[in-house]
């Protein structure tokens, strides 16, 4: 089958032929529909070999929706020719925090070698794709698979994020929404289905802020040297009760930190390496931050009633797995609004 691998420390990824896979016992085969293109594979293949955490080549993509191909022996739950979506922070799915849902915060995950696909495990950008669990598997149940594939991690990770502060986002309070693109566009929708928060969205590029716009941002500000000072003089100097930083870069997380309200959430999602000092005197009085990741399964069970429900809806450009490099290509550089799907 054809996949889309990284291969050399800081080449582009390829469009190569591999082996088709073969589900295991326990194991799901699914046959591709959409894998959707995030920020965070860029950040991988930025990383230094010296620490590189996975194995190479490595078959991209951590956003997958399919059709169930093949099951491996001894697995109940799903059906040949069923439209799901993949979880894909996989855990060892009976710890403490498995028993939750929280996969993403496996407490076993790193001892047992368990990775999510697409990272760490062959993942969603190719024409089949193995699943490790039936568990791992949410029926689509009607959406359409392109606008659903995001909604894996460009929809879970948000959701999980603004959960937390929904206790903050009562009438008259303001959501800011730093970077507006893959995640920071739902960001803006899922805010405005789950809250009466005013929301303000800051991004750097004029598409993303009239994308900001269009889902749902009140207000869509230049995110510069003003845009702190901007956000205080739109909220009459007080500041936003919940922060969502969608880049985590130190400019982006210094904006975080100066438009924080007292007893303000400042919720970092993005990679970006910046860091946000914290003790007496560094922020208002209790202001909390926090560096989530992912989701748990049943957030994603949510989010994809919400999508069903009409609440969400993602931005999608779409691409052939051919086309794949060129995907990340433009998203590197800032080119994509909203979220890259692949078709594979
Ligand atoms: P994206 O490229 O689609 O969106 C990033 C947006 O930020 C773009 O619209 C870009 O114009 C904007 N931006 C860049 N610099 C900015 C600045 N200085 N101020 C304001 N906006 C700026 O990326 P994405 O796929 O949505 O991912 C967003 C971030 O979240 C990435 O760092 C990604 O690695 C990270 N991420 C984290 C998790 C997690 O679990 N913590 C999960 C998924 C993605
Ligand atoms: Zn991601
Ligand atoms: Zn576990």
């Amino acid at each position: 089958m054809k996949a889309l691998q990284y291969r050399t420390i800081g080449a582009p990824p390829e469009v190569v032929t591999v082996p088709d896979p073969e589900p295991g016992p326990g194991q799901v085969l699914l046959k591709v529909t959409a894998a959707g293109v995030c920020h965070s594979d860029i950040a991988v293949m930025s990383w230094p070999a010296e620490g590189f955490p996975y194995e190479l080549p490595l078959t991209l993509g951590h956003e997958g929706v399919g059709t169930v191909a093949a099951l491996g022996a001894g697995v109940s739950g799903v059906r040949e020719g069923d439209s799901v979506a993949v979880y894909g922070p996989w855990g060892c799915g009976t710890c403490a925090k498995c028993a939750e849902g929280k996969e993403n915060y496996c407490l076993r995950a790193d001892e047992l070698g368990i990775r999510p696909p697409g990272l760490g495990a062959p993942g969603a950008m190719a024409e089949y794709l193995l699943v490790d669990d039936p568990r791992h598997l949410v029926p689509l149940d009607g959406l359409d698979p392109v606008a659903a594939v995001p909604l894996t991690d460009a929809g879970l990770t948000p959701y999980h994020a603004i959960k937390r502060s929904l206790p903050k986002l009562v009438p008259g309070s303001t959501a800011v929404v730093i970077g507006a693109g893959g995640l920071g566009h739902v960001a803006i929708q899922l805010l405005r289905a789950l809250t009466p928060a005013r929301v303000i969205a800051l991004d750097v590029g004029d598409d993303k802020l009239r994308l900001a716009r269009e889902v749902g941002a009140h207000e869509a500000v230049l995110s510069d040297a003003g845009a702190a000072g901007a956000v205080r003089r739109l909220t009459g100097g007080l500041g936003a009760e919940a922060v969502f930083d969608f880049v985590g870069a130190e400019p982006t997380v210094r904006t975080a930190g100066a438009v924080a309200a007292v007893e303000a959430d400042v919720t970092i999602v993005g990679i970006g390496g910046g860091t946000l000092p914290v003790g007496f005197g560094h922020l208002p009085f209790e202001v909390s931050v926090t560096a989530p990741y992912w989701g748990s399964r049943g957030e994603l069970i949510e989010v994809l009633g919400l999508a069903r429900a009409g609440a969400v809806s993602v931005h999608t450009e779409t691409f052939s797995l051919d086309e794949a490099p060129l995907a990340y290509e433009r998203l590197h550089a800032g080119k994509i609004n909203g979220r890259a799907v692949i078709l594979p």
